[in-house]
């Protein structure tokens, strides 16, 4: 560890071991360790303090009682059960096994649902943000993005970009021009990509119904509609949704949809309630906007037999857990919020 290091808050490993053996010698030790293991090794844990009692309320005999008082801190320990990567390695592991263990149940039978739910129709589809502007980009052993070499745009930059960025280029996912940038809209169609999938769900049970030729409210006696999504960063900051998307019979996984309602009506209905789906932004200086989904759309079946043509149970399974505990830090961006505040007048 270098001096600077040092003095970032952080202490030194002279230090840090004084600090180990005097925690290991203290007389507490045995119960604090046992407290940490109970939180299954949390980064953050919760210190609690206080206490609790359990009373029979027909005697008011005191049955049980606790206080953090008798604590070798003062404190009880509790996981923090942050599903974040970066935040909390342990919790979001035991986030991510739980994760995968409810998705692959919903899949193929487990936690209650039954084996038969495999015969379900299930696709797999991905929903992408729109372009708002060109951006520098990975292709393998291509050029970013190829344009005539002289023309520029309005802001007197080159269109184009003639470079192979590596995968791990900081120039990934920047715009090419931030002034042709539409970061206003970027910015927006984040802060709204949940409302827009929530469109998409309302327009998907709606087209589903219209084009089995009933009203939504009929369908819903024949048929239910489930959805588990996860969102991944992708390197320009903005985010796609993996979904799974199920059909079960009326009330639920424990029972099939009817034949009409099979594979083909399912991804039949998903591409136009992509492009039906739009929220439409509260009035502001900056005017009303309407967001919609970007043009890609992946729609995949999920298959018992993964040698088919398709995803396995399995690999779905396991990429929505990947994703449910990575944050924006896994392509490249950061992962805390960013608030703005005017700096002091330079002049002053
Ligand atoms: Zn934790
Ligand atoms: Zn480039
Ligand atoms: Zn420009």
């Amino acid at each position: 560890m270098s001096k600077e290091e040092q003095h970032d808050g952080q202490p030194s490993s002279d230090e840090w071991m004084a600090d180990l053996a005097r925690l290991v010698n203290a007389p507490g030790y045995k119960r604090w360790q046992s407290m940490v293991a109970a939180t299954g090794g949390c980064g953050h844990p919760v210190h609690l303090a206080g206490q609790s009692m359990i009373v029979d309320a027909g005697t008011g005999e005191i049955l049980h009682a606790y206080t953090t008082d008798a604590e070798p801190s003062g404190h009880l320990l509790v996981a923090c059960g942050n599903r974040r990567a970066s935040v909390c390695p342990a919790c979001s592991q035991t986030y991510q096994a739980d994760t995968f263990h409810l998705i692959r149940a919903g899949l193929s039978s487990g936690k209650g649902v039954p084996e038969t739910v495999s015969a379900h129709p299930r696709t797999f589809v991905t929903l992408t943000a729109p372009s708002f502007g060109p951006v520098h980009a990975h292709r393998d052993c291509r050029a970013c993005r190829p344009r005539k070499r002289d023309r520029l745009c309005e802001h007197g930059r080159l269109v184009g970009c003639h470079l192979r960025h590596a995968p791990q280029d900081e120039l990934l996912g920047q715009p090419i021009c931030p002034d042709c940038y539409d970061y206003t809209g970027a910015v927006l169609w984040q802060a709204h990509a949940g409302g827009l999938w929530h469109r998409f769900t309302l327009a998907l049970r709606q087209e589903l119904a219209g084009q089995a030729g009933m009203t939504r409210r009929a369908f819903a006696q024949h048929a239910k509609v489930s959805f588990a999504k996860v969102a991944e960063y992708q390197r320009r900051g903005l985010i796609h949704f993996h979904a799974i998307i199920r059909l079960d019979g009326p009330n639920g996984p424990t029972e099939p949809p009817p034949d009409w309602a099979g594979h083909h009506l399912l991804t039949q209905a998903i591409p136009p309630a992509v492009h039906q789906a739009a929220v439409t932004t509260p009035p502001s200086s900056l005017g009303r906007w309407t967001l919609t989904w970007g043009d890609q759309l992946d729609i995949r079946p999920i298959l018992l037999d993964p040698s088919a043509d398709g995803l396995s149970e399995r690999a779905v399974a396991s990429y929505i857990a990947k994703y449910a505990t990575k944050g924006a830090e896994a392509s490249g961006t950061i992962d805390h919020r960013l608030s703005c505040r005017a700096l002091p007048d330079a002049d002053g």
